[in-house]
């Protein structure tokens, strides 16, 4: 899927369970192995399929293969070139780059994250453990200031 939408979706992924553009599904038709193109208009359409295309589409999609889309990372538009539009097709979808973690879609972590950071010391220059905690919910970063126990659970050093 495109930023500005595909112009004139006439086409379909029904493997990927989403709507595509004229242009689109040639880039698709060439990667079999991860997607499957009919024509919306002139391709029969077995039940299970638009059942399968009903429960899917590109919001779907979009929400589980662009889940990690850098924000400096260039989406192709509509009036790009096939060759940008192919590298974003394989990035999304073949090498899946932009799909969220296990631990990003659990609902019950999604607010905070809590770890540790090595803050250098004021007075004698070593790094010295600190907790820290990004809360979401609050819109803060939490730092703590004093040591961290050494009964603290999770410790990657
Ligand atoms: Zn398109």
């Amino acid at each position: 899927m495109l930023k500005l939408s595909h112009l004139n979706p006439e086409w379909a992924s029904y493997r990927l369970g989403i709507f595509i553009c004229l242009n689109c599904s040639g880039i698709h038709r060439n990667l079999p192995q991860i997607s499957r193109v009919k024509s919306l208009r002139l391709d029969f359409w077995e039940t299970d399929l638009i059942e399968f295309m009903k429960k899917h589409g590109n919001l779907c999609a979009k929400a589980k293969y662009e889940a990690k889309v850098p924000p400096y990372y260039y989406i192709p538009q509509s009036c790009d070139c096939l060759v940008l539009k192919e590298q974003w097709i394989r990035a999304k979808y073949e090498r899946e780059e932009f799909v969220a973690t296990r631990i990003c879609q659990d609902p019950c972590s999604a607010g905070t994250r809590e770890g540790f950071l090595w803050k250098r010391g004021r007075e004698n220059r070593q790094f010295q453990k600190r907790r820290f905690l990004l809360s979401a919910r609050e819109g803060v970063m939490k730092y703590y200031t004093k040591e961290v126990s050494s009964s603290a659970r999770v410790d990657r050093r």
